[in-house]
Formats: structure tokens, C-alpha cells, sequence
């Protein structure tokens, strides 16, 4: 996986290297520049630099070498969570053909808000609101939002890309998608969702199919207990 993922990165980075060449002679040196940039990172300062990398040596080049480098990044960390979200959604019926809007930054959900009718103001409040959540609806409503940006996000796609089990990585962004699902689709309060949520963890540890998910299992399920729900 981790292969793969290193794989992907380099065919992203040369397909950016070649978007670049065609935006002309200005940004070209940093396309060429770019296989280049990774001995830089290992050689000593001193050492001079590999000949024919014209302006590396410029701070200017150097950041927009670590510029490109850190778009490559994202791009590709991008594209393995539509991946991931793909995938998951795969593995429950019910959410196959469902709305999920991935946030890459929180501030994306604005447009959503102002088309709901949320004047800026209570928009923004909502958007402060709901960026440290990893999913979510707005009203009970599809689509189902997914901040990118968020711990949890973060731990399930890293699990993903590097974890043994990516697969079972897949059922955890599932079961949490099929949660919010529980909300849109059949307008379930929290008890309900969490209930939903937690019956779907425990029927894949069952069946053998999720091993990873033991302390999220029990965190759910003191989630439940702790928020007064009748237990499963
Ligand atoms: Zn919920």
C-alpha cells in the first residue's frame, strides 16, 4: 500500500511537472527541478548543487519548489480520501448512492449554508461550529459532509494508506458514514444514530471482518451510555 501510495505520488508529481511546462518558461525550472529536489533535502549544504539546476540555490525557487512539493502532497492526500470515501461507500447498501461532500477546507461549506438560507453571519458561526467534527448533516439533511482536515479523518486515512488493514480502515469511514445516513435518510435522533452506528462496528467485528475498530467499538458505546441512551 505504502508503494502504491509512494507510486501515485511521483506519477501525480510528473503530471504537474507536465501541466507546468505547458504554462510556459517561467514555472518550467521548477518542473525539471523537481526530481532534483529530494537529493537536495540529503546532501549537505555545502556540497554544490547538481549541475544544470539553474536558480535552485535562490530562496525564492526553494520555496516554490517546497511550494509544489506541498501541492503534490495535498493533491495526492486529496485523491486517496476520495478513494477511501469511495470504497467505503461501497461496503453498506444503503449508502452506495449517497451525497457525500468531502470539505477540504471547512470554510467549502459556506456556499452550502448561504444556499439554506443562513444569512454570513450564522453561517460562519455554524462552520466554527461543526470544523472539529470528522462528519456530519446540516438539519438532518443530505448531502453528508466530510472535513477533510479533521483528527479523525486524518487517523482513518492514515490507516488507509498505511495501516495492514485497509480495507477494515474502509468499514470504520463506513459505519461512521452510515451514521450520518441514519440522520438524513431517516430523520434518527443521536441515540438512534449512535445505536445504528455501533450494531454495524460490532456485526463486521463479529463476522470477522474489522479487528482494528476494538477501541472505537467501546468508545462508542460508552458515547451511548453516557449521553442517557437506552443501550443497544
Ligand atoms: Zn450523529
Amino acid at each position: 500500500m505504502k508503494r502504491l501510495h509512494l507510486f501515485r505520488l511521483f506519477a501525480l508529481s510528473f503530471a504537474l511537472g507536465a501541466a507546468a511546462n505547458i504554462f510556459g518558461q517561467q514555472i518550467q525550472f521548477i518542473a525539471i527541478d523537481y526530481p532534483g529536489a529530494d537529493a537536495d533535502r540529503f546532501r549537505s549544504a555545502d556540497e554544490p548543487s547538481i549541475g544544470g539546476l539553474t536558480g535552485s540555490s535562490r530562496p525564492e525557487a526553494m520555496s516554490a519548489r517546497l511550494l509544489l512539493l506541498l501541492a503534490i502532497h495535498a493533491f495526492a492526500m486529496s485523491a486517496e480520501l476520495d478513494r477511501l470515501v469511495a470504497r467505503a461507500k461501497s461496503l453498506v447498501e444503503e449508502i452506495r448512492e449517497c451525497d457525500v461532500v468531502i470539505l477540504r477546507d471547512p470554510l467549502d461549506l459556506l456556499p452550502y449554508l448561504l444556499r439554506l438560507g443562513y444569512n454570513r453571519q450564522v453561517a460562519l458561526a455554524t462552520i466554527a461550529e461543526v470544523r472539529h467534527l470528522a462528519e456530519f448533516t446540516i438539519n438532518h439533511h443530505f448531502p453528508i459532509f466530510v472535513n477533510a482536515g479533521s483528527p479523525h479523518t486524518q487517523r482513518i486515512l492514515r490507516s488507509w494508506q498505511e495501516g495492514q488493514f485497509p480495507e477494515e480502515a474502509a468499514r470504520v469511514m463506513a459505519a461512521d458514514l452510515f451514521h450520518e445516513y441514519l440522520h438524513a435518510a431517516k430523520g434518527r435522533e443521536e441515540c438512534d444514530a449512535i445505536r445504528g452506528h455501533l450494531t454495524l462496528l460490532k456485526r463486521w467485528r463479529d463476522e470477522d471482518l474489522l479487528h482494528i475498530a476494538g477501541p472505537y467499538i467501546e468508545a462508542k458505546a460508552s458515547e451511548l451510555r453516557r449521553m442517557g441512551c437506552q443501550p443497544e
